[in-house]
């Protein structure tokens, strides 16, 4: 076995809704902890999953999934040769690793962000360097990134929006970045919950043209509301499309995501009807943690990372409560997907009352 690999550690995937429910002899559970969507796909998505019939299962899928690519190539307008489909985004970051990385060599990272980037990077035996975001903002420090980068360099990746702290750093600040980053640095910009932002301008898509070192990830797991048929893509330079797509297996999509992942991708109504439940739940949630002074970063997502003091206290009332949120990134922060406005509310009232019962234990 590699040693790198001998010494990783899994990514902790959620546990199954059902045992969960059973080891706390809960009636029901709001999974909160993993940024799904608590709405769902659109009911399009039934009938592309009917469209699949029994009849087509004996036959491989189309390898170049061209239904799906048409249709996120006119979405996003590229062309569709820039596109790389993936087992979700996770097989996107995947890939690109296996692409690019030599042993010894490392990627960049802002602290804290999503953690597949640091194990892919791992089993290639490179290094991460963590560039610590700013406490204050918690915005990415680009300053720190291009100070990180060395002869060794090969990828730096940005979660934008960020995960866990839901921060969306502006596309003319990661132009900024661009323009500073050696070409033989690869950019990956991932933007996994870039639908949930307020605004539609937040997209480095225009940059691709300009930059061949820029690769942007996108998924169809969170705003899409598909997560368990894992769809994601990726945007790119032809000629690096090219070479991933020689990287990654040949049928890696079936009928079901590509039929799927296209009814979802046409139905742009209903994913904006989707997002702006989440916005309005987003500005409710906000202003009370504001009103009721708790630390926690402006987000851009459908998750709010929140300081709380004990996470692990906090997850575990929660639990209790049937109210799955996520208290394991961090000793201090929780990460809270928002849901419906019911268990929105929920939660709020159990922000507070949790505070008060540590006031209580904990005099000052
Ligand atoms: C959820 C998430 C992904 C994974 O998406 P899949 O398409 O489900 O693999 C990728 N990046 C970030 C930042 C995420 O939070």
């Amino acid at each position: 076995m590699k040693k790198s690999v001998a010494a990783l550690k899994a990514y902790q995937a959620e546990q199954p809704l059902a045992a969960i429910k059973d080891q706390y002899q809960l009636e029901t559970l709001a999974r909160l902890s993993a940024n799904e969507s608590v709405y769902g796909p659109t009911p399009k998505v039934k009938e592309a999953l009917a469209a699949v019939t029994f009849d087509r299962l004996n036959y491989y899928p189309d390898g170049s999934a061209q239904k799906l690519r048409q249709a996120v190539a006119q979405l996003n307008q590229v062309d569709p040769e820039m596109l790389v489909f993936g087992v979700g985004a996770d097989e996107l970051i995947q890939l690109l690793t296996r692409l690019a990385l030599e042993p010894g060599q490392n990627i960049i990272v802002p602290a804290p962000t999503f953690g597949e980037y640091a194990i892919h990077a791992q089993i290639e035996q490179a290094e991460t360097k963590s560039v610590a975001i700013d406490a204050s903002t918690g915005h990415v420090d680009f300053e720190g990134i291009l100070a990180a980068v060395d002869d060794q360099t090969s990828m730096v990746w940005l979660a934008n929006p960020n995960n866990p702290t839901g921060v969306l750093e502006s596309a003319a600040d990661i132009q900024g970045l661009l323009q500073q980053l050696p070409e033989s640095v690869y950019l990956v910009v991932d933007e996994a919950y870039i639908d949930f932002a307020d605004t539609s301008d937040n997209t480095v898509v225009p940059l691709l043209v300009d930059y061949p070192n820029l690769i942007i990830l996108r998924t169809l797991s969170k705003a899409y509301g598909l997560a368990n048929l894992r769809i994601g893509y990726g945007m790119m330079d032809t000629a690096l499309a090219q070479k991933l797509n020689a990287v990654r297996l040949p049928y890696n999509l079936s009928d079901f995501q590509i039929e799927t992942g296209t009814a979802a991708v046409l139905d742009q109504d209903y994913l904006q009807k989707t997002v702006a439940k989440v916005q309005a739940e987003r500005n409710k949630f906000e202003d009370f943690l504001r009103e009721n002074q708790f630390e926690f970063y402006p987000s851009q997502t459908n998750f709010l990372w929140v300081q709380v003091g004990d996470a692990k206290r906090y997850g575990q009332s929660f639990l209790k409560e049937g109210l799955q949120i996520s208290q394991r990134l961090s000793p201090s922060w929780v990460r809270i997907t928002l849901g419906q406005p019911a268990d929105n509310e929920r939660m709020r009232q159990l922000l507070v009352k949790i505070r008060e019962e540590n006031k209580e234990e904990k005099p000052v």
